[in-house]
């Protein structure tokens, strides 16, 4: 479904990525591992269309799409500090992305409703955001990325403000959502137990290049190299 060729990008004189190649197929859990800085970030912005690429193209189902701006790609993203609209309630945060698209509105009822339900908040339409709890907003935030119908979603460290136990029973329920959407999800992490718990396949990064990409089973049982052996080996 998405495609990176050689993508390259630099700030001043800081190579940020180094001609990545990267190969995303529809329907799957991917991650993005790695430390501060090796470029995570910049990869979903280049994805979202939120950056642009030195050089090197990006294909979305075959096109390229390194000029296509960043709200006609159907992609999404959830970042860790939520970022919902504080002055709105539950409501009309989910309902943004439809309303925009000029959806009627009982057709928007019915969505913000099947969302909240997907991320356990039904019945939580009317309730403030500054009522909730961080695990309950980054819910929502979850339920108003879905609302709009990515094909992919983005997550920029989703559960890492989150505490240890809130943040476990997020990691599965993420990965049921994905399986049944069944929509693709690119998700960073610099947490390794997190990657190799959740994933259908891993991009360990540092410095700017993909170390190595395979199954959580590959990565962990064959580190290519002193790298990935030691990022993966590292305990939190
Ligand atoms: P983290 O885990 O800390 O979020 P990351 O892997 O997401 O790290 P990126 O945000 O992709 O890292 O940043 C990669 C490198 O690019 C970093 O060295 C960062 O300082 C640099 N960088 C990112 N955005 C900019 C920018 N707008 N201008 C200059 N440098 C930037
Ligand atoms: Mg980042």
């Amino acid at each position: 479904i998405l495609e990176f060729s050689q993508v390259a990008l630099s700030f001043g004189d800081a190579e940020v990525l180094k001609k990545i190649d990267l190969a995303l197929e529809a329907g799957k859990f991917y991650t993005l591992l790695g430390p501060s800085g090796s470029g995570k970030s910049t990869i979903l912005k280049l994805i979202s269309g939120q950056l642009q690429a030195d050089s090197g193209k990006i294909y979305f189902e075959g096109k390229v799409i390194n000029d296509v701006p960043a709200e006609k790609r159907r992609v999404n993203t959830v970042f860790q500090n939520y970022s919902l609209f504080p002055n709105m309630n539950v409501y009309d945060n989910v309902a943004f992305g439809p309303r925009l698209k000029k959806l009627p509105e009982g057709e928007i009822k019915e969505k913000v409703k099947e969302m909240l339900a997907l991320v356990k908040l039904a019945g939580f339409e009317k309730r403030e955001i500054t009522e909730l709890s961080g695990g309950q907003q980054q819910r929502v935030a979850i339920a108003r990325a879905l609302a709009n119908d990515p094909e992919v979603l983005l997550l920029d460290e989703p559960l890492s403000a989150l505490d240890y136990k809130l943040r476990k029973d997020m990691q599965q329920e993420l990965r049921n959502i994905q399986k049944r959407l069944g929509i693709t999800f690119v998700f960073v992490t610099h947490d390794q137990e997190e990657a190799l718990a959740m994933s259908d396949w891993i991009f360990v990064m540092n410095d700017g290049l993909i170390q190595q990409n395979g199954t959580p089973e590959d990565i962990y049982d064959e580190p290519i190299n002193h790298f990935v052996a030691d990022f993966i080996g590292e305990t939190n």
